[in-house]
């Protein structure tokens, strides 16, 4: 069997990752047992990106949502009749959890009569051989994938295919979805379920289309990736008429579309993950009436996500307000504002925004502005110890970058007289090493001048840890805290103490240490010194 808990632990996405366990916490406090359905067994097999997460569990999975929404899920919609929750988890993960089912279709356009039911039951009911399966999330059988419609075969073959000859007739909202991912995936229908999809058609199926059914696949347009062509497929099938009798793919904003895919491209790339679904339902519908805006709203039956489409308008305005007051007026505040509002507003600002100066602000933010984060000078300020490590160093990263976006740091030397007095103190130097047995009076001079309490001066015989302790400003952390103690002991020249206060840290690691040794202070030179020692030793010895 393959490994699927792997694949699934390297396709999910972290916040997937952390969604899966939470769920299964939930369920497993509440004794029901787990499965990963639908669509996401689907895309993890095929390696499409993976959308949403569809859990099955065996029991009422209404009994989750307190806890999960104690966890941090906010519930879109509890359906009373499915026993099953649309929920988003946290890291913006959607997800359904749902009871496993049994439906049996009694009457033509009639709901089916639904019964609680095993998970392989349950697989019975879905739409397609390639959404047909269950990875088993729980203990003992962890990783297990159940797929008695050899889904996994359909996927190789790229095939979409009904599990039986009534699969239309009992649900026509099947018709809608085998065009959607035959138009997703660029997948054929298999040759009878092609047949059997033409004669639906012919016979006019979608007339029984539910209403729970078109709210949910006007909803799952908004996740697609190319909502525009699915769009225009659909219209081209005749369905998008039957999800609203006024739609028609003019009806669509289709240039704000594809600035709106473009800009959340770009977003992604910078690594903003704005949830782009609202806005997409925005656009594919921009130009339809009041009236069938409002029906649409209605038929969804995610409420979060018609929430968040209501408000998209009103909350650009009022960050596009923001961004003409006092409160952008300078690029530092500007980038803050932009930076601490909703990544889904900026995107969907920076597509309908008319006011130049907004534009051009949301502009630099994404571009401009990201290139004066080049300007810190991450290597100077790793020699003076500022560096990830300390408490202080978001705030001091954040303030000297502000200050260079506003042209406060004009320079370098600027910057570094800036950052210098926030540097923290340098690191104790390291323990001396363990005295040789045998040296007598020479170790233990060496050992004792590792450990002085103040710079030696320059030049000095045996400065020693004093030299290297008092160095850490002026060298990177490497060189900084490597004891060099045979140098020491030996009375080798060691690294010329530095006056940090005075000098820039580029200066020092580069300054010509004459008052030292008289010779170019690089390290390979001090380090050759080291290494004669070492091999004249043994030598010695022999002798
Ligand atoms: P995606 O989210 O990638 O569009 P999906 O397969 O997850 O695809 P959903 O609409 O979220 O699509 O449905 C989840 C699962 O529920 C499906 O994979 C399928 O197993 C089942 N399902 C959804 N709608 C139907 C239906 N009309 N008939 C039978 N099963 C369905």
């Amino acid at each position: 069997m393959a490994d699927y808990i792997y694949t699934l632990e390297t396709r999910l996405s972290p916040d997937q990752q952390k969604a899966v366990t939470l769920v299964q916490d939930v369920a497993k406090a509440a004794d029901m047992n787990l499965y990963l359905t639908g669509g996401a067994i689907r895309d993890i097999i095929t390696g499409f990106p993976i959308r949403d997460l569809d859990f099955t569990v065996q029991g009422n999975a209404l009994k989750l949502q307190k806890e999960l929404e104690r966890a941090g899920a906010v519930i879109g919609h509890a359906d009373d009749e499915t026993k099953s929750l649309l929920l988003t988890l946290p890291g913006n993960v959607r997800s359904e959890i749902a009871m496993a089912r049994s439906e049996r279709y009694e009457k033509t356009g009639k709901p089916p009569h639904i019964l609680p039911a095993t998970i392989i039951e349950d697989l019975r009911r879905r739409d397609f051989t390639v959404n047909a399966m269950a990875l088993s999330l729980n203990e003992g059988s962890r990783g297990l994938l159940m797929d008695p419609f050899n889904g996994a075969a359909d996927i190789e073959a790229k095939l979409i295919r009904v599990l039986h000859n009534y699969a239309f007739l009992e649900d026509p909202s099947r018709l809608i979805r085998a065009t959607r991912f035959a138009a997703r995936f660029h997948w054929p229908l298999e040759e009878r379920t092609q047949q059997r999809y033409d004669a639906a058609k012919d016979n006019g199926y979608i007339e029984y289309l539910r209403n729970s059914a078109i709210g949910h696949e006007i909803e799952q347009l908004a996740y697609e990736d190319d909502p525009l062509n699915i769009l225009k497929v659909y219209e081209k099938e005749g369905w998008l008429k039957v999800l609203n009798a006024h739609w028609s793919s003019a009806k669509a904003d289709t240039v704000g579309l594809s600035t709106l895919m473009k800009t959340r491209q770009q977003m992604n790339e910078l690594g903003y993950m704005p949830d782009v679904a609202p806005a997409v339902i925005h656009f594919l519908s921009a130009r339809l009436g009041d009236k069938d805006i409002a029906d649409i709203r209605k038929a969804i039956p995610r409420k979060d996500l018609v929430e968040s489409w209501k408000d998209l308008e009103d909350n650009a305005k009022d960050l596009a307000k923001r961004l003409s007051g006092k409160e952008a007026a300078t690029p530092s505040r500007t980038w803050q504002l932009l930076s601490s509002a909703r990544p889904e507003m900026v995107l969907f600002l920076a597509v309908t925004a008319r006011q130049q100066g907004v534009i051009q602000k949301i502009k630099n933010f994404f571009t401009k502005w990201r290139q004066v984060q080049q300007k810190i000078p991450l290597l100077e300020m790793t020699e003076l110890h500022i560096t990830p490590q300390l408490a202080t160093y978001p705030k001091i990263a954040n303030d000297v970058f502000l200050m260079l976006l506003d042209g406060k740091l004009r320079s370098r030397t600027e910057t570094l007289k800036f950052l210098k007095p926030l540097a923290p103190p340098p690191p104790p130097p390291p323990p001396p090493p363990p005295a040789k047995r045998g040296r007598g009076k020479a170790a233990a001079a060496a050992a004792a001048a590792v450990v002085p309490a103040a710079p030696a001066k320059p030049g000095a015989k045996g400065k020693g840890k004093a030299a290297v302790a008092a160095a850490p400003v002026a060298l990177p952390p490497k060189q900084a805290v490597a004891p060099k103690p045979a140098v020491v002991a030996k009375g080798k020249p060691g690294i010329a103490p530095a006056k940090p206060e005075k000098a820039s840290a580029k200066q020092a690691t580069q300054a010509p240490p004459k008052q030292a040794a008289g010779k170019p202070a690089k390290p390979a030179t001090k380090a050759k010194p080291l290494a004669k020692t070492k091999t004249k030793t043994p030598a010695k010895k022999k002798r």
